[in-house]
């Protein structure tokens, strides 16, 4: 038996402490389906970043404020976030169960098996939060789909049934590695290091909760990346199928009515940031702003910011024209 360095250490794009911010990883990192295969997700993942993170998402040492338990804005914002992330983790994973039967070869399949099994824990960490904050465990996945009916009708319906096309009616995978990367977690991600960043000051579980899934987003993003880079090498007659899909995805995505969600609950954090000022103190959100400066469009046209810079790096590493995503999408220069 051959030992490859995976079989006993964490590589360090998956270790907890040495792995890169989300945004810096998955611009500047390079992964591919063979660099990420099963025993890689085995060693890296589930005996890595996982490592006394398994169950809840955190150390048990990190822990919930009391303040975060009872009702206020800030645990009404929080309940309201992980709650429809905790949904859309769940869309995710039934999602990716179309990916797998028709990924071509083995590390592909490997991969997206292992994404698979990431997203459902996501949507298991994002939930079970909720009941670390308070919410009762009997009822709790009845709870989440009432509280989120509307977001996921009026949000997530539209980008799923989008996706079902591609990848379940026209078995399409590249297009649907395309639709995840580009579309799903393109705009998902940016909103998951802005949710780090919100709440690593206030609460140490959901800011490790967040960390965590932010570590495999970086997995996620640049293997998807690789993936697309060298399909339109070896097939560039396939170049203007999968812009047409970038194009079309962007598109619904600007067309969806997320900003209204995002921005009720950045009130509510807003509101409830202020009631804990001196929690924060001068804590800064970004380099040279402090989080307790900023609005709530602020942070959402940062999380938009982010998510265009994101978008056209990895359009950039793909050879693919930066204005795939203008016109306006989720990449259009702001
Ligand atoms: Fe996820
Ligand atoms: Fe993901």
């Amino acid at each position: 038996m051959t030992t490859t360095p995976h079989d006993t250490t964490t590589s360090p794009e998956a270790d907890w402490d040495a792995a890169p911010g989300l945004l810096e990883g998955a611009m500047k990192l390079t992964l591919g389906p063979e660099d990420c295969d099963l025993a890689y997700w085995i060693t890296s993942v589930a005996q890595g970043t996982l490592r006394d993170r398994g169950v809840t998402g955190h150390h048990r040492d990190a822990g919930v404020p009391g303040f975060l338990r009872a009702p206020g804005p800030l645990r009404e914002a929080l309940v309201l976030e992980f709650g429809f992330r905790g949904l859309s983790e769940e869309i995710a994973t039934r999602l990716l169960g179309h990916y797998v039967p028709i990924a071509p070869g083995v590390p592909e399949m490997e991969f997206y098996s292992t994404q698979l099994i990431d997203e459902a824990r996501h949507a298991r960490v994002f939930r079970n939060h909720l009941v670390e904050l308070g919410m009762p465990a009997a009822t709790l996945v009845e709870d989440i789909h009432e509280m989120a009916a509307d977001y996921r009708r009026r949000v997530l319906q539209p980008v799923e049934d989008f996706t079902l096309g591609i990848v379940r009616d026209q078995k399409d995978f590249i297009g649907g590695v395309a639709v995840f990367a580009i579309v799903i977690e393109g705009v998902l991600a940016p909103a998951a290091e802005l949710s780090e960043r919100k709440w690593t000051p206030l609460s140490p579980a959901t800011g490790e909760i967040s960390r965590g899934t932010a570590i495999d987003e970086i997995r996620h993003l640049t293997v998807a990346s690789t993936l697309l880079k060298d399909h339109l090498a070896a097939h560039p007659e396939s170049r203007d199928r999968v812009l047409e899909i970038i194009r079309d995805g962007a598109r619904l995505w600007d067309e969806v009515p997320d900003r209204e969600f995002v921005i009720h609950r950045e009130e509510l954090f807003q509101v409830g940031m202020s009631q804990h000022a001196e929690a924060i103190g001068d804590y800064e959100i970004w380099p040279g702003v402090r989080m307790l400066d900023t609005t709530p469009e602020q942070r959402y046209d940062m999380a938009e910011q982010w998510t265009g810079e994101m978008a056209r790096s990895r359009l950039e590493y793909m050879g693919l024209p930066l204005d795939a995503l203008d016109g306006p999408g989720p990449g259009a220069t702001a």
